[in-house]
């Protein structure tokens, strides 16, 4: 029987385990952490009984995701659930742009931008299952339904200020802008929309979904579907060194580049040596969960049904932001994204206390304590919010570097989303997951499709992993 080791148990190494265990392999994944999941783990904190989902909250990749449908988790326990509405991003008068699943009820809500969201949205939301297969592989492939990818393609390769212009509201420009800024890239760089046209594509298909029970559901149900197939996971176990691996036909990597060309050392040929060490590493994440008495008290009433609202005002304030964070420059008003994710699974709550998940777009690396800076946003689009904390428990970029070496400066988004590691991955090849040694394969989120908790990175790389195997 040939045999497998997976390092690292994020959602991409539990796909790519899982593939190569339905594939027959004998599959062991090895996590440092004394739990599986990566960036899709859960725990109580703050108050007994209080659920916060450590990293990835909102879920529209995962449920839109190929090898997730395939594996079919709900089998395995996991639900998803909705909130009334999927986004808000709020505005100083007190009006909203609202994200509704439903484009209609969205472009409806848009006034004059009515049109243009149907026109961005109706096309490829219909044949996103057909577009999701193209777009959730390397992009240097030939897409398998191309007229329809060009017809996403195409806004998706302007920068997202130009796209902006087509907007005639400050609601629908705000609202496009805020899920553009998820790619944690300056909007005025070429392709900027694509990561915002992605998200918002798949959210009107499949809702911004949340885990019933905290995103660790996701990460246990793959880690049963593993244990169904054989596959072992073995926790509290940190590879340090080559020595630290067992003999086996295939071994995939679910860590950044740079962590495996220290561990590799001389074993990885020059080049590709080369490239890990020079990989980029985009502004960083400063994460602030709070316990919040009756809820956040927003002045727009939109922002009160919604699982996501994007703090950050007006488009340009928003894309003048992310231009300082990547500069290094931490602006005073940065770009904040709040998770309600009991709005939509109210189990996570302890009677009217409930957990708000928020983290602001910080410059990477950065040393300073944006706690206050967060709490200023939500008192701006919510006045009275600071006097209904009744706790709070703090992530700076340091703590989520050392928590998960994947994320270096505190970048949760393993890598810098621009152009040649957008197209290529973390090296320029065909082939995004072979990283020279063989055998060898890379299958985090440094790989193309990018980050997510979709588990697409993992899946294809040990599909590429099986191909040579045969
Ligand atoms: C604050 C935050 C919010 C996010 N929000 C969302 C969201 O709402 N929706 C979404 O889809 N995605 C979100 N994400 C992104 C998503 O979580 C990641 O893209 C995804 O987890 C990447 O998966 P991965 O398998 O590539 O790596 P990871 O999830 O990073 O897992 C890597 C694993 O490898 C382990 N490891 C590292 N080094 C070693 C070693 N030497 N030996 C053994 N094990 C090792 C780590 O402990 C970790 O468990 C968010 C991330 C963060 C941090």
């Amino acid at each position: 029987m040939k045999t497998a080791t997976v390092v690292g148990s994020g959602p991409n190494g539990l796909a790519a385990a899982i593939t190569l265990a339905r594939a027959g392999l004998e599959v062991t994944v090895l996590e440092a952490a004394g739990t599986v999941g990566g960036g899709t783990r859960s725990s109580e904190a703050i108050v007994p009984g209080l659920l916060h989902d450590h990293c990835s909250a909102i879920h529209p990749m995962a449920v839109g995701s190929p090898f997730l449908r395939r594996v079919d988790l709900e089998r395995y326990g996991l639900r998803w659930a909705h909130a009334d509405l999927d986004c808000a991003h709020p505005l100083d008068d007190g009006s909203a742009g609202v994200l509704y699943r439903s484009i209609t009820d969205t472009a409806a809500g848009l006034g004059a931008d009515e049109r243009l969201w149907r026109g961005l949205f109706e096309g490829p939301v219909a044949g996103y299952d057909a577009i999701g297969a193209d777009i959730m592989r390397p992009l240097l492939r030939l897409p398998r339904h191309p007229i329809r990818l060009a017809r996403f393609g195409i806004p998706a390769t302007v920068p997202a200020t130009w796209l902006a212009r087509a907007f005639r509201t400050e609601a629908g420009r705000a609202l496009f802008g805020g899920v553009a800024a998820h790619a944690f890239h300056p909007l005025h760089r070429p392709l900027t929309s694509s990561i915002g046209l992605g998200i918002l594509t798949a959210g009107h298909r499949y809702g911004w979904a949340v885990a019933v029970g905290g995103s660790q559901r996701i990460a246990d149900a793959m880690a049963a579907v593993l244990g169904d197939h054989g596959g072992k996971i073995e926790t509290g176990v940190r590879v340090r060194s080559a020595a630290d691996l067992p003999p086996a036909d295939v071994t995939m990597w679910d860590l950044a580049p740079t962590a495996v060309a220290d561990i590799l050392g001389d074993r990885l040929p020059g080049r590709a040596a080369r490239a890990y060490r020079r990989f980029r590493y985009g502004p960083g994440a400063f994460k602030v969960d709070f316990a919040v008495e009756g809820g956040v008290p927003w002045t727009a009433q939109a922002a009160r049904r919604a699982g996501t609202v994007h703090l950050g005002g007006t488009f340009a304030e928003v894309a003048a932001g992310e231009r300082d964070i990547h500069a290094g420059r931490m602006p005073q008003r940065p770009f904040v994204l709040v998770g309600q994710q009991y709005l939509a699974d109210p189990g996570r709550s302890v009677g009217d206390i409930h957990p708000v998940w928020t983290y602001a777009h910080v410059p990477n690396g950065y040393t300073g304590d944006a706690t206050e800076a967060i709490i200023a946003q939500l008192e701006r689009f919510a006045p009275g919010f600071r006097d209904r904390v009744i706790g709070m428990s703090v992530c700076s970029t340091t703590d989520f570097a050392t928590g998960n070496p994947n994320y270096v400066g505190g970048n949760i988004m393993t890598g810098a989303k621009d152009i040649p590691q957008l197209v290529f991955g973390p090296r320029k090849t065909l082939q995004p997951y072979d990283i020279g040694v063989p055998g060898h394969y890379l299958c985090s989120a440094a790989t193309p499709p990018g980050p997510g908790a979709h588990g697409m990175c993992g899946a294809n790389a040990a599909e590429r992993a099986l191909r040579l195997l045969r």
